[in-house]
Formats: C-alpha cells, structure tokens, sequence
C-alpha cells in the first residue's frame, strides 16, 4: 500500500523540508507489524512527490497483538490488511512525518502555515459505504475526490464491485491539515478493527481533530467509527467536542424524507445509502425499464434518471401532494423532450391492481411497506408480486431491533408516526422468504447502514429475482 503526497507550491522540494526527509535518500521506520520506507518518485521546483509505501509482515501482525476478528476461524490469517491502508497507514504516517503532523518544521518553520496545492493519492483504500461516504468524509474539507472503485475480481465482471478504491485527493491547505485528515479519515473510511480502541485514541482523536472535526457534517460518523462503535468512547469524544444541541442539529441534517423527524437516525445520510444501495440492485440486475414503487418525492427516481441504463423510469405514489414535489425536484416542466421520454410520473395504489404496473424489468419500494397496515400488505403483494411481475423487486424496510441504539428509544416507539410496523430481521426475512416461494421469485437480504454486531443495521433491504428471469439468464 502506497500513500503519495505531491506538490506544486513553488519551490516544490519545500515539501521536503516539511516532511524532514531528504529528497536524495529512501529512508525506513520501524513499525509494530512491518515497515514504512519513505522515498520521493520526483523532485524539481516545479512539482515535488513523496511516497510512503508500507510493507505490512503479516506474520508479524498475528503475533504482535493483532486485530482478533470471530467473524471466521482464519480471519487473523487471511485478511486485507497487508494490502490496503488502514489504521496502519495512519500509524505510518504518525511516525514517518512525526513533526509534520504535529506542525513543526526545523529549517524553514515558515512554511508550517502556508497553504499549498497538494495532490494525495492512495493506490488501495477500503471505504465502508462506498462512494457515498468517501465523498461525505473529504468534500466537507474542501477535497476534490476523484475515486476509481475496483471489481471484486476482474474476469468475473458479474460479481460486482469491491469495496477498495483508488483515491485521489486535491486541495490547498496546509501540511499538517492534509497530514491530520488522512489521520484520521484513512481508518474512518476502512472501519475495520483497528489496534487501537483505548483511552489514549480519543485524546488522539480529539487533537489531530481539534480544528477541523468539530464543523464537519459527519463528525458524528468519524468519531463512531474511529472509535469502532465502543459507545462509551464515542461519548466522552462526542461530549468533548460537541454541545448536544450540535450533536442533534448534525443528526437532524442527515434525515431527508419529508416529515421523518420523528426519531433521529444517527447515521450519515441512512436515507441515501438506501437509495443507493436499492439503484445499484436494479443497475446489477441489468435492468432497463424500472419502476419506483411509493416514489414520494422522487429522491431515488432522480438517481434513477442520472444511470443511462435505465430507459424508462416510473413513478408511482398514492400520495398526490408527493408526486406534485417529485415534479418539482425533478424540474419535470423544464426537462428537454428526450429525457421527459424516459420518465412519467402516476398516482395509484398500490393495494389495488394496476395494468400500468405491468412489463418493467425491476422495481424499487423503498421504505414503503411498513407504511401499510398489515393485513393490506397481501393486497400490495399480490399486485407487485403476481399482476406486475418485475424481474427485480428491490424493497427496503426499518430493522427494528436498532431502534435500541437510538438515543431517546422507548420500548415500543417506532421511527415514523405514519408507520403501521417496523419488522425485526427475522421478521422480515420470513416474509420474504414466503412470499418468493409463493410467487416464484428468488431472496437475498442485506443490511443497509453499518452493521451493529447485536442488532443489525439501521434499514434491510430484500432482493427478489423473478425465478423464470434466472433461467432465461443461465441460457
Ligand atoms: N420511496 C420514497 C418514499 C418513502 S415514504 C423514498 O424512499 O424517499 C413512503 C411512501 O409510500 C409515501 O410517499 C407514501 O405516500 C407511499 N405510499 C404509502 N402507501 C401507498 C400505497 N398504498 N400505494 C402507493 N404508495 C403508497
């Protein structure tokens, strides 16, 4: 793994003096499972490089005491970390740029606060979240991101996507700011166990995050996360850094379904993560016409609309005030004749038989279901399920078992006003597991939101794949 941090500042070799690493040698540092060998691919007054590779003993890692996962019996054996930044980078960076990160500079001390264009990239980051989160965690810091996600494994291009990325940063700032949020951010993307969750990191944490975290969107989900979750941590760090009024402004600001500020959903922007994760489904599923089932204000047609593969998109609400604001927000009165072709928007139930529903390769019902009385849902299964017929039907719903996690939980109080349920996993996994052998359709769940070891992830998502479709595949 391999961290470069270029510059154009003029002179470019300053950055030399910054980082007190000669420019004409490859130096080592020692760390506690492997080494971290400092050299610069390019050096001129124009533009100045310098790499910091990382040659991770993975051996070493599992005697030292390393991260002991349970997940499975060979995981301390056969794991990534070699092989991607982690806290190990960020552990590298401590101690090969030891006086940049904490702003000194021996010979021209000067240049500690001047800000210059730096290039940063990182050849394997694994980001939790994707996209989504990386963009959530730089842009807020004045970052471009230009991010390439790698497939899981290029001859089976069928697989999908990996969760490791070539990330390039740019930005002007000074040193040590770029230094203190690669820190920091490296292992937050990751979010895998890291070797240190102690005392000592919160203090850490709240210094090299002291003047830039407090103000950033998401400090709720960096300090979670760089704390691994260990709530009481998370609290001390929280309460030194942040009055509870801006921890509840920050997590107001991630909610964006009209009306849903019943309960706070402490995670970074949970509702687009669905979103996301339900467009991706219909993108895998190759699907070209699809259907937004329960659309509401068009939040996911939007994304829908923006992916080429989908010729045609429909939205269906029963609600006639959502379907004016899914107008609205989709600028459809604007919209150039080609793409007003791809898209139509409709009022209907979705309890009551509707031929309009019929001939679409995939639909989407996010976070709708639970908004139905339960003894309706058979009506809406039958019309979903066995009259319209999608090849896909992605369909997303409240895990109930979090609402432990939220802060001001009562025994019995769901996240919405408006909704009639909220299914545990088993719950909702021997729904849908009834309802695809009922109608000839495949299942798989997946959690949406980061996955609590107790209690799941904030929402689940099912993914029913019409059975004939399969077959037709397989040919
Ligand atoms: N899918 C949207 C909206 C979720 S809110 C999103 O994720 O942003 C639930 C939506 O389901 C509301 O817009 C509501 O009007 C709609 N809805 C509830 N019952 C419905 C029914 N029987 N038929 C169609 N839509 C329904």
């Amino acid at each position: 793994m391999l961290l470069t941090i270029s510059t154009t500042h003029f002179p470019a070799d300053d950055l030399s003096y910054l980082l007190h690493k000669h420019p004409g040698k490859i130096q080592s540092v020692d760390l506690s499972a492997g080494k971290a060998h400092i050299f610069y691919p390019e050096v001129s007054d124009e533009k100045c490089t310098a790499a910091l590779l990382l040659d991770i003993d993975p051996v070493g890692l599992v005697r030292s005491a390393g991260p002991k996962g349970n997940d499975f019996a060979l995981e301390q054996y056969v794991n990534d970390r070699p092989y991607v930044s982690s806290s190990f980078m960020s552990a590298a960076i401590a101690k090969a740029y030891s006086s940049a990160l904490n702003g000194r500079c021996k010979d021209k001390p000067e240049l500690v606060d001047v800000a210059m264009p730096f290039t940063v990239k990182l050849s394997v980051l694994p980001v939790k979240g994707g996209e989504l989160v990386l963009r959530a965690l730089f842009e807020p810091l004045g970052y471009q991101v230009n991010a390439v996600q790698h497939t899981l494994d290029p001859t089976f291009p069928e697989w999908g996507y990996s969760r490791y990325f070539t990330v390039e940063l740019s930005n002007k700032l000074t040193l040590q700011q770029l230094l203190s949020h690669l820190y920091v951010l490296i292992p937050v993307c990751d979010n895998d166990k890291h070797y240190w969750v102690n005392q000592e990191e919160v203090e850490k944490l709240l210094e090299k995050g002291k003047d830039w975290l407090e103000t950033h969107p998401a400090k709720e989900m960096v300090v979670r996360r760089y704390l691994k979750n260990q709530r009481l941590l998370t609290n001390q760090a929280l309460g030194g850094l942040l009055s509870k009024d801006e921890i509840k402004e920050a997590v107001e600001n991630e909610i964006t379904i009209e009306g849903m500020t019943d309960i706070e959903e402490p995670q970074l922007r949970i509702h687009e993560l669905r979103l996301h994760a339900a467009k991706e489904e219909l993108l895998l599923a190759g699907a070209k016409r699809v259907a937004d089932l329960g659309c509401g204000e068009g939040k996911l047609i939007k994304l829908l609309l923006a992916e080429k593969q989908f010729e045609f998109v429909l939205g269906m609400d029963v609600s006639y005030r959502s379907l004016e604001i899914a107008k609205e927000r989709l600028k459809l009165e604007r919209m150039p004749e080609r793409q007003l072709q791809r898209v139509r928007l409709i009022q209907g139930s979705l309890t009551y038989r509707d031929k309009r529903l019929e001939g679409f390769d995939g639909a989407a019902l996010v976070e709708v279901i639970e908004h139905l009385d339960e003894p309706r849902l058979a009506a809406l299964e039958r019309s979903v399920f066995e009259f319209a017929k999608p090849g896909v039907v992605v369909i997303t719903t409240p895990n109930a078992e979090y609402n432990v996690r939220f802060a001001d939980h009562q025994e019995g109080k769901m996240r919405h006003s408006d909704h009639r349920f909220e299914w545990t996993r088993k719950e909702f996994e021997s729904w849908g597991t009834d309802l695809a052998v009922k109608y000839s359709y495949n299942v798989i769940f997946k959690p949406v939101g980061e996955v609590d070891a107790e209690v799941g992830a904030l929402s689940q998502m099912a993914v029913f794949s019409r059975r004939d479709e399969i077959a037709e595949q397989l040919v």
